[in-house]
């Protein structure tokens, strides 16, 4: 199964992927991430991506839909991904389209996480990650067990750069110019499933669960 999940930063894409992948064992490919590693390496495609991120707008098309594509087509992605943060722009739907079509694969659905605004500032404000192995946290609602160490790494937990108030406000600005119109693209093809962003991730994952079983998209193993 391929899936897209849409949605505002601070939707609680990435929680829910992880929450996925565990159930499913699905691929998940996480743009932010990949962008994240490419910026530790450095040189000078490093930088350029940097200064994007840290100023909360979108890295160009062309240099996310390679990276995706190449990930895409490598053989443990071929049960199946899990696209978090991607696409974020029109061109790079119809990227991912063109992409699927040429492997003979498709997408099977698309998550849209309908969430306010009030509550993905506080969670991105809130949160925190480990700077090692990326694991998320948020100060108050996934606190960490000892505070500000991650209990995987027990290292420091830090802020991400763009998660500064200023930068968030950007982000939610760029999301609103540039990437929800993805929800009419998907909507016409009769792929987008609304869910509610701003509930508790357990309760989420139990509706999405539900929602990917009624269509027939996961297993249903439930025998009672
Ligand atoms: P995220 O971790 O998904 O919130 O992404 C963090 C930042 O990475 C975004 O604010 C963008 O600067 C960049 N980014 C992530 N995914 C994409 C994408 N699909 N297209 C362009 N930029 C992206």
């Amino acid at each position: 199964m391929n899936m897209v999940l849409l949605g505002p930063p601070g939707a609680g894409k990435g929680t829910q992927a992880d929450m996925l992948i565990k159930a499913y064992g699905l691929l998940h490919i996480s743009t932010g991430a990949m962008l994240r590693e490419a910026v530790k390496e450095g040189g000078e495609l490093g930088a350029e991506i940097e200064t994007y991120m840290n100023s909360g707008e979108l890295v160009p098309d062309d240099i996310v839909t390679k990276a995706v594509t190449e990930r895409m087509n490598k053989p443990d992605a071929a049960d199946g991904v899990i696209l978090d943060g991607y696409p974020r722009t029109r061109i790079q739907a119809e990227s991912l389209d063109k992409a699927l079509r040429e492997e003979n694969k498709s997408l099977d659905t698309v998550l849209y996480f309908k969430t306010s605004e009030e509550v993905a500032v506080y969670r991105l404000s809130g949160r925190r990650v480990c700077e090692k192995c990326g694991k998320n946290y948020h100060v108050v609602n996934i606190p960490p067990r000892v505070e500000n160490i991650c209990d995987k790494c027990n290292v420091k937990l830090i802020q991400r750069e763009d998660d500064s108030p200023e930068t968030v406000k950007n982000r939610l600005a760029v999301y609103g110019k540039r990437t929800k119109d993805l929800i009419v693209y998907y909507n016409e093809k009769g792929l987008l499933n609304e869910v509610d962003g701003d509930v508790q991730a357990k309760k989420l994952f139990d509706e999405i669960d539900i929602l990917l079983k009624k269509k027939g998209l996961i297993e249903n193993d439930d025998s009672n």
